[in-house]
């Protein structure tokens, strides 16, 4: 047998008239009494081979296990295509079964699935050209993420999963214990005694690294963190996961502004660079939301393809506008006015909702939007307080189809401040001592921001549930996979 040729670098280059030895799995079979058209897939490329097996040449047994799903081995010869819809065929002369896939059992067939469906099937969703192009496309962000900053001289930082603070206030947490939990032990209140827990202490999954992600700021310059986030938020919206991958620079020596060039950039970086690499599973996935969009409603379609919403948001520049221009804008809309909101906007101080950051970037703005200066009262401790005494440096930037998509802030870097915002909170600063002493001992401008790396993918592939951009989803109710 030759040696085996993965699908991508077969047609990269095709060897016309050499002996190629193919394996993958089965997509479709047609053919006649005589031949049989073989499309197999071994997901390194959307694209098929087409194996062509003369039925002379194969047992009945062998060639009636060839079904959509099976994974097989096929060895012959690569010319020329007749036939249309590929440029070269392989003429199979062996042919291997080498695992089967009962076609009254398996529940791949040779058509469209709706994505509620593959999720419920998310063990095999892999093998189907959607997840196999997002999966291609999600290791191709992945690896620019770390080219980006590596190019522009950032450190990556692996923070921890398993912390002891709790106090970044992101969201519930997910807790991390051994304690028994029919007999845990307890104090003489009668609460869990979490210093005899695993850690002396009580632990939770992270909902962020940028607590930790700034101590290396504050030492390296420019670091990032890229690692897993957990958040226990019963939302069930279809931008929220319970296990989501975070991208999080932190720069020293950065104030809002360079870090909202920065955010910007990186951005426009990740669509181009999907752009230039990912060309063939972007085109399938633009092809399918046009597919998709023809059963919509007028009003209910985006009006862009996706290519050209990614070709646009690399050539815009992103509007910024503070939050209370942003409320300004807002309260005068017509949707507030004629009360179409399900929030209304009245005061100045109210968090924005979904249908807010969707109506200032769709409707009003018509391209991604940084919002910055928010009301301190509905934004972090850490984010850094302006003048005004009312507003703190927090930007966040909102996409088409998404809402917000990143994160971040200028940080409080004055000890005193810090604390007093702290104690405003009702956050203890025991809790929080190592946090402070950045603060006590060489403290220095710097800011920081999250690039939810989920959402990021919905925006790439148009896939519009949050479900659908990451191989295994975690959500209320669903760990199945
Ligand atoms: P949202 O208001 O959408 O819940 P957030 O204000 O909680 O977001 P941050 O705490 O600022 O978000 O987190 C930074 C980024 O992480 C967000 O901009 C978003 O891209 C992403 N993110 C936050 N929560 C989730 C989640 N549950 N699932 C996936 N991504 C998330
Ligand atoms: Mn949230």
């Amino acid at each position: 047998m030759a040696k085996r040729i993965r699908i991508k670098d077969l047609l990269l280059n095709p060897p016309i008239g050499t002996t190629v030895h193919v394996k993958g799995w089965v997509r479709t079979k047609r053919g006649n009494k005589n031949v049989a058209f073989i499309a197999i897939n071994d997901g390194s490329t959307i694209q098929n081979v087409q194996a062509v097996a003369d039925l002379e040449n194969f047992d009945d047994e062998i060639i009636r296990h060839v079904t959509t799903g099976a994974c097989i081995s096929v060895q012959g010869e690569l010319v020329q295509s007749q036939g249309k819809g590929q440029s070269v065929e392989l003429l199979v002369s062996e042919l291997e079964i080498l695992g089967a896939a009962n076609p009254e059992e398996y529940p791949l067939q040779p058509k469209k699935h709706s994505l509620e469906f593959l999720r419920e099937i998310a063990h095999l969703r892999p093998r189907t050209s959607t997840f196999g192009a997002m999966l291609r496309i999600r290791h191709n962000m992945i690896f620019a993420v770390h080219k980006f900053f590596h190019e522009k001289g950032f450190y990556n930082l692996h923070t921890p999963i398993i912390t002891g603070s709790d106090a970044e206030g992101a969201g519930e947490m997910f807790r991390v214990t051994t304690l028994d939990f029919l007999n845990p032990p307890k104090t003489e209140a009668g609460k869990v005694d979490f210093s005899r827990d695993f850690f002396g202490r009580e632990t939770n999954l992270t909902v962020s690294g940028q607590l930790e992600g700034e101590l290396g700021a504050l030492a390296l310059s420019d670091i990032y963190t890229f690692g897993p986030t957990f958040r226990a938020e019963n939302s069930n919206t279809s931008r929220h996961l319970a296990e989501f991958w975070m991208i999080e620079p932190e720069m020293a020596f950065y104030d809002l502004t360079d870090n909202m060039d920065l955010a910007e950039e990186f951005l426009k970086y990740l669509v181009k660079y999907a752009l230039e690499n990912c060309g063939e599973d972007l085109e399938f996935l633009n092809n399918r939301l046009i597919d998709e969009e023809k059963n919509l409603k007028q009003e209910e379609r985006t009006g862009m393809t996706l290519l050209e919403r990614l070709q646009f948001v690399i050539g815009s520049d992103f509007e910024r506008i503070t939050y209370t221009e942003a409320i300004d804008i807002l309260r005068n809309s017509k949707p507030n006015k004629k009360k179409r909101f399900k929030y209304l906007i009245d005061n100045w101080g109210v968090d924005l909702q979904s249908e807010h950051e969707r109506f200032l970037v769709e409707k009003h703005f018509n391209k991604p939007v940084i919002l910055y200066n928010y009301p301190k009262d509905i934004k972090a401790f850490y984010m850094r307080q302006n003048d005004d005494n009312k507003t703190v440096c927090a930007m966040d930037i909102l996409f088409p189809g998404i809402g917000e998509i990143v994160g971040g802030s200028q940080r409080e870097e004055r000890y005193e401040k810090l604390k007093t915002r702290l104690d405003e909170m009702d956050i203890p600063q025991e809790s929080m001592w190592w946090y402070l002493e950045t603060r006590k001992f060489g403290t220095a401008p710097h800011s920081g921001f999250g690039l939810g790396f989920e959402r990021l993918m919905i925006f790439i592939t148009g896939l519009k549930n949050i479900r659908d951009v990451i191989p295994f989803p975690r959500t209320p109710g669903n760990a199945e996979f």
